[in-house]
């Protein structure tokens, strides 16, 4: 697990895998489960993981609908290369109740479903 992430439990994970019918979120790649052991199925030879559509520090809550399963590049980067810390580009949702945020962030994932 990389960052300071609450992680999703691995129920949870597996169901948005199969949601995203075993693609990574955001890039399409194969990706068969999630955790390190979808590792040497993966093209770049690491681990799935689940990512928080709206982040935990925002109230994002651990529940099916907030979790997309990124490969590890795809979710450096959407965490701008390991800024943890750095939300604004989520500023577009604010002052939405919960569940919009949530649809609205993951509309922007293309293999969400
Ligand atoms: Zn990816
Ligand atoms: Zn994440």
């Amino acid at each position: 697990m990389v960052g300071p992430h609450k992680p999703f439990p691995i129920s949870i994970q597996n169901d948005a895998l199969k949601r995203q019918r075993g693609k990574c979120g955001s890039c399409g790649s194969p990706i068969f489960s999630v955790g390190t052991s979808g590792a040497s199925a993966h093209k770049f030879g690491e681990g799935a993981e689940g990512h928080h559509v709206i982040p935990h520090q925002m109230g994002g809550p651990l529940t099916l609908e907030n979790c997309v399963v990124l490969c590890k590049s795809c979710h450096y980067s959407v965490h701008r290369g390991g800024h943890w810390k750095y939300t604004e580009q989520y500023n577009f949702v604010k002052g939405l109740p919960m569940a919009q945020r949530v649809a609205a962030v993951a509309k922007l994932y293309p293999h969400y479903r």
